[in-house]
């Protein structure tokens, strides 16, 4: 089991496992929200991460010493660095630390960390029997001890673990890119406005979903429930009275409580509870990635900052609208063009201001029909060139 999870005013409360390591007990986020986000983070950074806690792992002195508060620190940080990307990377970077620091004492047995999270992986997970097999057979796993006495043994030692780590490494990025590109698939799926979709709403087309597969993935399976207080009741409240003190205190409430055994059923609890709601999940028009709008609806951009970008794409986004609104565009650019021309006629008092008026609100009503056409750019120069020359004469005349 990896934690539970429940919903409550369309935001998900997930709590990890009592075993987990780290400082955090969960995570409350906005539902939708971090679905999403495990289909956007930098793949890269998290594997740059994960290189860097095996690093650490290995480099720092074992927990098993006296003190270990600062090794869980530091661990924590890392975790809770990935759990800000998304609570969904928390499994996995469970799995791979606990296959890392469990190994000593569990030995085979610590590689199931990484079989139970990564569930589309299975053919892959292979590759660390072999390996041992293979170390097994040269070099001798017996050789591998948890207090090595030469510093040739702390050297295999060490060889062995960055092995080890860096083969479930790159198991758990892979099976987190496998899950990415279906929910994307499904994400898109369900929000496509293409025909013959466009009469299904997102439940109908999930049925769909789950009828294109050989096994059903949403609507099938199981998930477990149970009716629970929202928060954990200490063992020591033995008394009916503390049990009411405490119940008023933390506003106890009772919710359904999802048990989430793997990463899918997550998935399956976040994704069903989203589009039973009247949540919208938008592709960004800037970056391309799904994301929940947080606030207006009808928001075009996310408010993430992509790899390489310096900004969210809802500033960017909103810079280029301006931009193709304002300079890029040739419909707007000639507009500018000729208000600038007749303006400067009023200045001189070349022409009357009533007249101008009159042309600015024709040729702004012209500029407002061509402005999403900038291709047919020369079309609308010919208009403003025509109604221009009304107002040319109108100048003329009074020039005389
Ligand atoms: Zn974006």
């Amino acid at each position: 089991m990896l934690g539970n999870v429940y919903i409550k005013e369309k935001e998900i409360y997930l709590y990890y496992d009592d075993d987990n390591i780290g400082k955090r007990t969960g995570m409350i986020y906005q539902l939708g929200y971090h679905l999403t986000n495990f289909t956007w983070f930098d793949i890269q950074n998290i594997s740059d991460t994960y290189t860097a806690i095996i690093n650490f792992i290995l480099v720092t002195p074992k927990p098993y010493a006296n003190d270990n508060s600062a090794f869980y620190d530091m661990l924590s940080d890392y975790i809770d660095r990935l759990d800000n990307y998304c609570p969904y990377l928390h499994f996995y970077t469970q799995a791979l630390i606990k296959l890392l620091l469990d190994y000593p004492k569990i030995k085979s047995k610590a590689i199931d960390y990484i079989k139970e999270i990564a569930t589309d992986s299975s053919d892959k997970i292979n590759n660390i029997y072999k390996f041992l097999f293979n170390y097994d057979e040269t070099v001798g796993l017996e050789s591998i001890s948890s207090s090595p006495k030469t510093p040739f043994q702390a050297q295999q030692m060490y060889g062995f673990y960055l092995k080890l780590g860096n083969l479930a490494k790159d198991i758990l990025i892979g099976d987190i890119n496998i899950k990415r590109d279906r929910i994307v698939n499904e994400l898109q799926y369900i929000t496509d406005e293409k025909e013959g979709l466009k009469d299904l709403n997102p439940k109908q087309r999930v049925l769909l979903l789950d009828f294109k597969k050989d096994r059903k993935y949403y609507t099938a399976n199981e998930l477990h429930s149970k009716f629970l207080p929202d928060k954990i009741i200490p063992p020591d409240i033995k008394s009916e009275e503390r049990l009411k003190q405490f119940i008023l205190e933390k506003a106890i409430d009772i919710v359904e409580m999802y048990q989430i055994d793997n990463i899918d059923d997550l998935i399956r609890f976040e994704l069903l509870n989203l589009i039973s709601s009247d949540i919208l999940i938008k592709e960004c028009q800037y970056c391309g990635y799904f994301f929940v709008p947080k606030g207006r609806t009808d928001t075009k951009y996310c408010d993430r900052i992509n790899v390489g970008e310096e900004k969210p794409c809802n500033e960017i986004g909103a810079m280029k609208v301006y931009k193709s609104d304002k300079i890029g565009n040739p419909i707007n650019e000639l507009y500018q063009a000729s208000y600038n021309r007749f303006y400067s006629r009023v200045r001189t008092n070349k022409m009357k201001k009533n007249d101008f008026r009159i042309w600015s609100e024709k040729a702004s009503a012209l500029k407002a029909w061509y402005i999403d056409a900038p291709d047919k750019k020369d079309e609308f120069s010919e208009k403003l060139n025509k109604l221009g020359v009304i107002y040319d004469k109108k100048t003329a005349m009074r020039k005389k």
